[in-house]
């Protein structure tokens, strides 16, 4: 019996611990995993591994916290109309290439994952079984929006597409409407609700500063949001539409390539602890799309995108690390820290934003985003020092380790 609960128990030792808190550096750390939790975090000397335990040597290596994308698209593979309305080709070989997309994800050391549309709950059901491997996930299914906003897949000539069967209609107006859709995305498996009150750079209806959701949609969706336990992560750029966003108390402002445009509402995000999520990534992908209203309106946005950072964490506003994957790539989710650190972050500042303050904004932060004991043994091994050169963590040969509850998703060490 005790051999069977020695042998449970890994430690990884030897390593410099980033531990997803923004503390310094820690060499010769040693982490103690028994089954799917970290046991015990100290360093060489101080904590010896049991008898019997399962030693990985770290020396010379990065451990740090698995990575958290708090904005991903997982079952999103194409901008195009016919892709996105799912016309493209069956719905199995879709669902097979968003496994391979998870599984990809987590390869690249993605340990978790808040889905921001489109994902259904079988994928997290598949993931939760080890059905297939992949992050940990939260799920949205959809956005909610009212007619002719961004969730609307109705066509220009009025035929009405519905993807995916396993979604809820995601359209919904009128306060009373609005507060059902929230109700019903919770039946359907949304642990967190999505919604938007702006148009965006792909939307081809709405532009980045038009409007969506009157206040009182919005305080509907919000307040029964809420009291459901729920947090509400919110599309919005620019205009009327984001001030309203923050000030009807969203928990999370997503994109926000305006927000620079608002010192009012950016002392609001700030005071509130709105998160803000801003995904570089898909405007680097929109800047060179192959459609024309998509690249110049990510083009106009850019220099405001890069400002709306700096003045954000000027005024003390929570940054959390998403992408927006989805459409283009699988399994590029690192280079948004890059970007952020592009944009103006400090690289150790890149890394919480996208472990412990993740985990914060998503509300998994009692199990997961830092590497201490008790949270879920959700680590990387990197081969080289993320905190000096972020880069090093886009190149998935230096990704020696993703472990996720314990287990090995990953192993080059
Ligand atoms: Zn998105």
């Amino acid at each position: 019996m005790l051999r069977h609960a020695v042998a449970m128990i890994k430690a990884i030792v030897g390593g410099t611990l980033i531990d997803g808190t923004g503390a310094a550096p820690r060499r010769n750390a040693v982490v103690l995993i028994e089954e799917d939790r970290i046991q015990g975090v100290g360093v060489t000397g101080d904590m010896i591994p049991p008898p019997g335990a399962e030693v990985y040597d770290a020396t010379g290596k990065t451990v740090m916290p698995g990575v958290i994308d708090t904005h991903d698209h997982l079952a999103s593979h194409g901008y195009d109309l016919l892709t996105r309305l799912g016309l493209q080709q069956a719905i199995s070989y879709t669902n097979l290439l968003t496994a391979r997309a998870i599984r990809h994800t987590l390869e690249a050391g993605i340990t978790t994952v808040r889905d921001a549309a489109g994902l259904d709950r079988g994928f997290k059901q598949a993931v939760e079984e080890g059905l297939i491997p992949g992050p940990r996930l939260l799920i949205t299914l959809d956005f909610i929006s009212p007619t002719g906003g961004i969730s609307d897949r109705t066509t220009i000539s009025n035929h009405y597409i519905h993807p995916n069967p396993a979604l809820p209609d995601p359209v919904a107006d009128g306060p009373t409407a609005v507060r059902a859709k929230v109700r019903e995305m919770i039946r359907a498996g949304a642990d967190t609700i999505k919604t938007a009150t702006t148009g965006g750079v792909s939307s081809p209806r709405h532009g980045p500063k038009d409007a969506e959701y009157s206040r009182v949609e919005l305080e509907a969706l919000v307040d029964e949001a809420h009291a459901q336990g729920k947090r509400v992560m919110c599309h919005a750029l620019g205009g009327p539409g984001l001030e309203l966003a923050v000030n009807c108390g969203v928990d999370s402002i997503e994109h926000g390539g305006y927000l620079d445009e608002q010192p009012e509402t950016i002392k609001r995000m700030a005071a509130q602890g709105t998160y803000f999520v801003l995904t570089y990534s898909v405007y680097v992908h929109h800047r060179r799309s192959p459609f024309e209203y998509m690249r110049v309106r990510a083009n106009e946005m850019f220099q405001h995108h890069l400002k709306s950072l700096t003045v954000a964490l000027d005024a003390g506003v929570r940054v959390a690390m998403g992408t927006d994957t989805g459409g283009w790539a699988h399994g590029q989710n690192m280079t948004e820290l890059q970007l952020l650190v592009e944009a103006g972050m400090k690289p150790m500042d890149a890394m919480v934003a996208s472990t412990g303050e993740a985990a914060r904004c998503i509300g998994l932060e009692d199990d997961v985003g830092s590497i201490e004991a008790g949270k879920y043994a959700d680590l990387l091994v990197v081969d080289g020092d993320p905190s000096r050169d972020i880069a090093v963590l886009q190149d998935q040969a230096k990704i020696l380790a993703v472990i996720k509850g314990g287990a090995f998703a990953k192993d080059a060490l």
